[in-house]
């Protein structure tokens, strides 16, 4: 089962990964994940990814695409994976098909900008364990501290208000044509986000038919 998790940021590709990764024992692959990893460890490619990430540009396509490639060489891809915030450009996904890596479903996972903004803008996430609050919609019992790890919660720089306005008008410009691009290869299916967790899973299952 390789599945892409389409969809603009914020709309909720990682909380959904996170519970197909649960349930279907497949790893998610987040190119967000890895490139803050890089940046943390200060390697020679977070360096260089740092300056995009912080103003909510997308990184260049091979530095990406290295990373991606690398990631699913790894013997814990074999039964499948779950990309999330990969492909986020045509030649992103056009080296995918080049090499050879299949996708069986893309899952695009839609929701209306202004949902999305609220949703960005109250997100918070533990820097330790990886876990990811709202203010909102899913508030930890202790305001600013993660259940999980105890840690305090912090807001992502690419998740400040005029960063989350950039991020969406680069989705519309460079993402949104993948939609297109796998709706014409027969793999794409819309789902929509704004619902509970649990629906939305749901709905997940049945796109990629193992409800
Ligand atoms: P995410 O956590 O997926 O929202 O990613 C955070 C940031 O990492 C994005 O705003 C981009 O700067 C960068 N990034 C993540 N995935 C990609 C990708 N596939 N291509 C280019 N940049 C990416």
């Amino acid at each position: 089962m390789n599945v892409i998790l389409l969809g603009p940021p914020g709309v909720g590709k990682g909380t959904a990964a996170k519970r197909m990764v649960e349930v279907y024992g497949v790893p998610q692959i987040s190119t967000g994940d890895l490139l803050r990893e890089a940046v943390k460890n200060k390697t020679d490619l977070g360096l260089k990814a740092k300056k995009y990430m912080d103003a909510g540009e997308l990184v260049p396509d091979d530095l990406v695409i290295g990373l991606l490639k690398e990631r699913v060489a790894k013997q814990d891809c074999r039964k499948g994976f779950i990309l999330d915030g990969f492909p986020r450009t045509i030649p992103q996904a056009e080296s995918l098909d080049a090499s050879g890596i299949r996708i069986d479903v893309v899952v695009n996972l839609h929701a209306d900008e202004s949902v999305i903004i609220e949703r960005l803008s109250g997100r918070r996430d533990c820097p330790k364990c990886g876990a990811i609050y709202h203010v909102k919609n899913k508030p930890p019992k202790k305001a600013g501290i993660c259940d999980a790890c105890q840690s305090e919660l912090i807001t992502r720089d690419d998740q400040k208000e005029e960063v989350i306005q950039n991020r969406l008008q680069v989705y519309r410009k460079q993402t949104e044509p993948l939609i297109r691009y796998y709706e014409k290869k027969g793999i794409q299916k819309t789902i929509n986000a704004v619902q509970t967790i649990e629906k939305v899973f749901e709905d997940i299952q049945k796109a990629i038919g193992q409800a």
